[in-house]
């Protein structure tokens, strides 16, 4: 799309208008909360004037990109998927909008997710389940299920998704789309609805490792009104034959034999490009849901005790005294999994059971971090499953919370270490399911796991155009 804009072979206005009318074609997808039409032509025109000065030009300008709907976008409205949030409309613009702003994007409307950004399927939102572009009888995965629904139905050619335990990189494995879960700090948390901060950071999908990095380089660094946020390092070269690790507790059991013959596939291809191939252990694995779901619960319950009627969104009708009215917002604001989480964040808080659950979490989280750091010590990068199985039907796992937690077993260390990681497809199953590879780097080496990507990209290349 860029380089047609650069040749003048095509308008950011068409650009838009071909979007605009996939995302009504494709209604069913539910991919949008807001479809921001107008204010895009706008932005499109704006950028087609750029486009007459090419030199002012950049890699986005005139280019279509959608947000998940728990960042804000300044004058548009913001609802976090939740009745909370349903009539609540940003006030200005989150840092990682600002800078697509800047660089020209086109911001094209908001897309679903689940409530709060809790969940694996998309199917926690106020405003209905997304569906899944490559069968819609499937969830898209989630929370930023909208985000990878849009870009993989070409109703979007990127989007900006978060990713609190995996929600960028599940999606983007259901939906066959590129999904990168930026190192903590790499992208400013200022304007994304905080879910879990010490673990939430923003993320982008796309449909090439390119677009990714496109999008991600305009993005990143050091912004003041963020405190954990970090300039850009400078890159290390990256080696031609890198060490890659496979944690062998990312392979074992429960484990979709479709998904390990697909992973292993990747692997071989990266052994056949000359990169060596490793076991290694990342040995509290198995307490890796666990520490996750009490660290993120006791997070937003915190976070999430501002919706109280007062500062921001809905307020029940029922007023008669102030406990009643806090109590009855949050009753009819938020969703199960909302309350759930928080009613499990405030136990593990509480005097009684702060060290047996909450203290011991963070001891683990630091174990876990601890072992990602040991296997650094031999290995450049970690090739897993992103998932352990293939999208799922809508509704097979909706009663069973426990079983739509274990969907997040491979992506929640990365978060609980803060690492950067990618989802990249790897293959499909013969269901015609896509398959996502996950490759996990070291802190601010977004650049080197992004190259491996690209080489199990360039090989599903070859496999889809030999097919
Ligand atoms: N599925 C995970 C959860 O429900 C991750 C969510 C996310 O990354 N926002 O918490």
């Amino acid at each position: 799309m860029a380089n047609g804009l650069r040749d003048g072979t095509v308008s950011s206005e068409a650009l838009v208008d071909a979007h605009l009318a996939r995302i009504d074609a494709r209604r069913e997808l539910n991919a949008f909360i807001h479809v921001a039409a107008d204010s895009a032509r706008m932005e499109a025109s704006v950028a087609d004037r750029v486009g007459h000065a090419r030199s002012q030009l950049q890699p986005l300008t005139g280019i279509p990109i959608a947000i998940k709907d728990n960042i804000l976008v300044k004058d548009v409205p913001c609802t976090c998927g939740s009745r909370m949030l349903q009539d609540w409309v940003a006030p200005y613009d989150a840092t990682a909008t600002g800078r697509l702003k800047s660089a020209g994007a086109v911001i094209l409307g908001k897309t679903n997710c689940d409530e709060f950004a809790m969940g694996s399927s998309n199917e926690n939102s106020f405003f209905g389940p997304v569906r899944n572009p490559v069968d819609p009888e499937r969830v898209p995965g989630g929370s930023s299920g909208g985000s990878a629904a849009a870009v993989a139905g070409f109703q979007a050619a990127a989007a900006l998704g978060s990713d609190t335990g995996g929600s960028v990189r599940l999606p983007a494995a259901f939906c066959g789309v590129v999904g990168l879960k930026p190192t903590y700090g790499a992208i400013s948390r200022w304007g994304l609805i905080a879910f879990a901060s010490s673990l939430d950071q923003v993320g982008v999908l796309a449909r090439t490792v390119e677009d990714t990095r496109l999008v991600f380089d305009a993005i990143r660094g050091f912004d003041p009104r963020d405190s954990t946020s970090i300039a850009v390092p400078p890159v290390r070269r990256i080696p031609d034959e890198l060490t890659i690790g496979l944690p062998r507790e990312y392979y074992g059991e429960g484990l979709d034999p479709e998904v390990r013959r697909a992973i292993t596939h990747a692997a071989e291809v990266l052994q056949a490009d000359g990169h060596k191939l490793v076991d290694v252990s990342l040995p509290h694995s198995k307490y890796t849901i666990a520490a996750y779901y009490v660290v993120c619960c006791a997070e937003a319950s915190a976070n999430l005790a501002r919706y109280d009627g007062v500062k921001y969104g809905y307020r029940t009708p029922v007023t008669e005294d102030l406990l009643t009215m806090y109590g009855r917002t949050r009753a009819e604001g938020f969703g199960t999994e909302v309350k759930r989480r928080i009613l499990l964040g405030t136990y593990v808080l509480s005097a009684g059971y702060y060290d047996a659950f909450y203290a011991t979490a963070q001891r683990v989280r630091s174990k876990i971090a601890g072992d990602f750091s040991e296997a650094f010590r031999t290995v450049d990068c970690l090739l897993t499953p992103t998932a352990p199985t293939c999208a799922f039907k809508l509704g097979e796992k909706l009663n069973n919370p426990l079983a739509m937690y274990l969907m997040d077993i491979y992506t929640t260390s990365v978060n609980l270490a803060g690492l950067p990681a990618v989802s990249v497809p790897c293959g499909r199953s013969t269901a015609g399911l896509p398959i996502g590879a996950q490759i996990i780097g070291r802190p601010f080496e977004e650049n080197l796991i992004l190259s491996v990507a690209e080489e199990v990209e360039r090989q599903q290349r070859m496999t889809n155009s030999a097919g």
